[in-house]
């Protein structure tokens, strides 16, 4: 069934270093998706905690901490058509090494942890990430 959905991307501290937002935002416009806000921001230790909440008591959580806040994000609310699944499609599995050639960490991503993207994964989170980041779940400018 097609319905219109926004989602919410972060492009991760190591591919804006790497200069690769531009081509992470190219391959989702040419596959039809509007860029409907966008901003750039560090990520505060009480947003990581917020955002990865469902990784708190794991033994790498620190890592993901210290990695996602080793330098900006751009934070991009997204919509289109099955916008939630489909960019999930495009992205590839969080192993880089295992994400398809075509997907972007597959194409982009060095491994599980530097994956280019994170790209919220169901209709409940894409709601509380926008408004986390934007502050409404229709951040229109
Ligand atoms: P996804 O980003 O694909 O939805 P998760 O929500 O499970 O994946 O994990 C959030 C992020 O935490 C991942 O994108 C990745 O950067 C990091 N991560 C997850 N699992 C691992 C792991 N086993 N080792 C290192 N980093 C991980």
């Amino acid at each position: 069934m097609k319905q219109h959905e926004t989602t919410l991307i972060l492009v991760k501290p190591d591919a804006v270093a790497q200069g690769l937002t531009g081509e992470v935002l190219q391959r989702l416009e040419k596959n039809g998706f509007k860029i409907l806000n966008c901003r750039m921001l560090r990520l505060t230790p009480a947003l990581l905690q917020e955002h990865y909440a469902h990784l708190a008591s794991l033994p790498f959580f620190p890592e993901i901490e210290t990695f996602m806040a080793s330098g900006p994000v751009v934070a991009v609310a997204l919509s289109g058509e099955n916008a939630i699944t489909r960019v999930r499609e495009l992205l590839g599995p969080t192993d880089s090494t295992k994400a398809p050639k075509g997907t972007i960490r597959g194409d982009l991503g060095k491994d599980k942890m530097h994956n280019v993207l994170h790209a919220s994964d169901s209709a409940e989170a894409a709601q509380a990430e926008l408004k986390r980041f934007f502050g409404s779940t229709d951040p229109k400018v």
